[in-house]
């Protein structure tokens, strides 16, 4: 089969909720993938900051193995000699007092706004029903009903209502803004949904002070501070948490896709006693949540980040990435900055939203031999996995550059 048949056959049966970069990939290796056709790529996407520790790290994927091989589910109607494990490891290396184990990242979102509600009517006193979440604007956390409720992406909202109330909207990276809300909502906030970085809006780093900030007007005000880290946790910004930067500590934590480095679908929420022990048995779970596989792979995949130093490399790298693209892009027409923590960056395309320049770059860049994917019109993010080695994050930047140029004029 060639890489159109494959395409062909998603275009047929599979429903058309995706707009995928036409190439079929089958095998992926460290920050290498390879397509149907065996031409080598390097993955500047890893998954939307999934696959942070390389495809297929051995290490995780030994462990998936052997943990299947063994015992791989038994619902949460029973124990499981892995679960208690890794809460306890996850627990550990956050620093929290427990953890619900969930699936996805929309889940555990989810799962933090169902938490963070029951919380607010059990121990801060809201009356019933009048909890009200703080969201930014341009956010992303996932696409259940729920969640678009809250969006201001209207292709992922319109015509999908009745919506779910409770919440406000205001700008990000703006404490006036917060301080307003919670004022005017006083007695009546249950938390503040925020990503440390916001990822899908185009990578927007907030200015230095800004979770610190939010994190005290939360305290004064008694609502909860909810770090959405499923795309920047697990070292991708330099650091294992976003917050760690501002040395803040959430109230409620939610991890996804790279606690598992990409291998398999975990997410997680993490909160003190105070917190989580509002939950009781029956008010919420998941089949699969907790499963022995996760737990094990999860154990793997997060201390696969702390043996190769994951972090350091992130901050390292990041940095030079950075700076060896800014250097080309000072002087470009086409790309107007590169902006970015760690190696969670993007570059702004020096065009209009609509148009299909990021696009028909990355379409370039892929027949060069680098994947990445516009985030928006005009924005194109590059997260590559943060095993990737020096010499091939600057081929990988020499791409871009080479890409940018042909472009430019
Ligand atoms: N929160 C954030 C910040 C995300 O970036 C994403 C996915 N891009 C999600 C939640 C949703 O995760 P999932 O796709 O696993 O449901």
């Amino acid at each position: 089969m060639n890489q159109q048949d494959y395409i062909a056959l998603e275009d047929q049966y599979g429903a058309h909720n995706y707009h995928p970069l036409p190439v079929v990939l089958a095998r992926g290796e460290g920050a290498k993938v390879w397509d149907t056709d065996g031409k080598e790529y390097f993955d500047f996407l890893s998954a939307y900051s999934a696959v942070n520790q390389g495809h297929c790290h051995p290490k995780i994927v030994g462990a998936m193995v052997e943990q299947a091989q063994t015992l791989t589910l038994t619902s949460r109607a029973f124990h499981n000699d892995q679960l208690g494990k890794y809460e306890k490891f996850v627990c550990d290396y956050f620093g929290f007092d427990k953890v619900l184990p969930m699936n996805t990242g929309a889940e555990a979102v989810e799962t933090a706004i169902k938490l963070a509600r029951k919380w607010a009517y059990e121990v801060s006193g809201i009356p019933e029903n009048e909890a009200q979440i703080i969201v930014c604007e341009n956010n992303f956390h996932g696409r259940t009903t729920t969640i678009i409720s809250f969006s201001n992406d209207e292709n992922a909202r319109r015509s999908f209502g009745p919506y779910t109330d409770g919440f406000i909207r205001i700008a990000y990276d703006d404490l006036d803004a917060l301080k307003a809300a919670l004022e005017a909502n006083k007695g009546r906030v249950a938390g503040f949904l925020v990503e440390p970085i916001q990822g899908e809006a185009g990578v927007y780093v907030p200015s230095e002070g800004y979770l610190k900030g939010a994190k005290e007007l939360c305290e004064q005000y008694g609502t909860l501070f909810i770090a959405d880290e499923v795309q920047t946790g697990i070292s991708r910004t330099g650091k294992r948490l976003a917050v760690d930067h501002e040395n803040v500590k959430p109230d409620i934590l939610i991890l996804g896709k790279a606690i598992s480095g990409g291998v398999y679908p975990v997410s997680a929420v993490l909160a003190d006693n105070a917190v989580m022990n509002v939950i009781k048995p029956g008010q919420h779970g998941s089949t699969f949540g907790g499963n022995p596989v996760a737990a094990a792979v999860a154990m793997a995949a997060l201390t696969v980040a702390e043996e190769e130093n994951l972090a350091e490399r992130a901050e390292e790298l990041g940095q030079k990435f950075r700076s060896e693209l800014g250097k080309y892009i000072k002087q470009s027409q086409i790309a107007k900055l590169v902006r970015g923590k760690g190696l969670l960056n993007a570059v702004v395309i020096n065009d209009h939203e609509e148009s299909d320049t990021a696009w028909n770059i990355c379409m370039r860049m892929a027949e060069k031999g680098l994947l990445a994917k516009p985030t928006h019109g005009n924005i194109i993010r590059f997260a590559p996995p943060l095993v990737i080695s020096e010499q091939d994050l600057m081929r990988g930047v020499n791409i871009i550059t080479e890409t940018l140029k042909e472009f430019e004029g």
